[in-house]
């Protein structure tokens, strides 16, 4: 397992990782094994530790939001406050929450898109309530890659990151904070498009084999400029192709109002 993360040559860079545990096939020790697998190659790892079940919808708010609000009446009775020790959500993976509890892991502080990570400092205290991708854009500049395990660029969250550099809309939304009620613009569109930058970057990526899971690792500087000129060039580039898709297509009447 260290022989595949090692043949990616990274060298000391950090990286952000997504994961699918069951793409490895059997592991003994499961998601520690894995966990400390990439601790022992990689000098920083991070890893989206998000939290959706803090998250509120209000009766109203800026308009083109992509969000039904004054419908959240039961949903936001089962919400929960954000705090650092809640669980990642079931979506982020097993991993990521491994990575969150290990001894060595801090999380920043963001009530719906925290990261966590360990020896990542400094990419961890760069995101504020307003700049959730602050932490990516750290580990941008410290020429950090990303590695999908097992996944393809659907979980990408670094995209994000890019969508916004290049002038993509972004949302609001609301989290339950124990100082309350907090809105958090700079929330993200929708990622289920994000497979079609797969053969823009295909040139900058490197692979591996580690168990039976295909290993990609891509550089984040490469990353951000492929699809800020994607997005540039298409500004509806990577958008899903689902009808009802409440953000892709608040995007669509966006950019369509000019
Ligand atoms: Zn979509």
């Amino acid at each position: 397992m260290l022989l595949g993360f090692r043949e990616l040559k990274l060298d000391s860079k950090p990286v952000i990782v997504h994961a699918s545990l069951s793409a490895f096939g059997k592991i003994d020790g499961g998601a520690e094994t894995l966990v400390s697998a990439l601790l022992a190659v990689f000098d920083s790892v991070v890893m989206p530790a998000f939290t959706y079940k803090t998250m509120i919808i209000p009766p109203s708010g800026p308009e083109y939001n992509a969000i039904p609000y004054g419908s959240g009446a039961d949903a936001n009775r089962m919400a929960e406050f954000f705090d650092p020790k809640i669980p990642a959500d079931p979506l982020m993976g097993i991993l990521a929450e491994t990575l969150r509890k290990h001894p060595n892991a801090r999380r920043s502080t963001h009530p719906i898109l925290s990261f966590a990570g360990v020896n990542a400092r400094t990419a961890l205290a760069a995101q504020t309530l307003s700049e959730p991708f602050a932490t990516i854009d750290a580990l941008v500049k410290q020429d950090g890659w990303v590695l999908l395990l097992g996944v393809n660029q659907t979980v990408n969250t670094s995209i994000h990151y890019a969508e916004k550099l290049a002038g993509r809309k972004q949302f609001t939304r609301w989290a339950l904070t124990p100082r309350g009620v907090r809105a958090c613009p700079g929330f993200p569109g929708c990622s289920a498009g994000f497979q079609s930058i797969a053969p823009d970057i295909e040139r900058y990526a490197r692979q591996a084999r580690v168990g039976e899971a295909t290993v990609q690792a891509v550089p984040l500087k490469r990353l951000v400029r492929v699809v800020v000129e994607r997005i540039k060039s298409d500004p509806l580039a990577l958008l899903c192709q689902r009808e009802d898709c409440e953000r892709c297509n608040a995007i669509r009447i966006h950019h369509a109002a000019g």
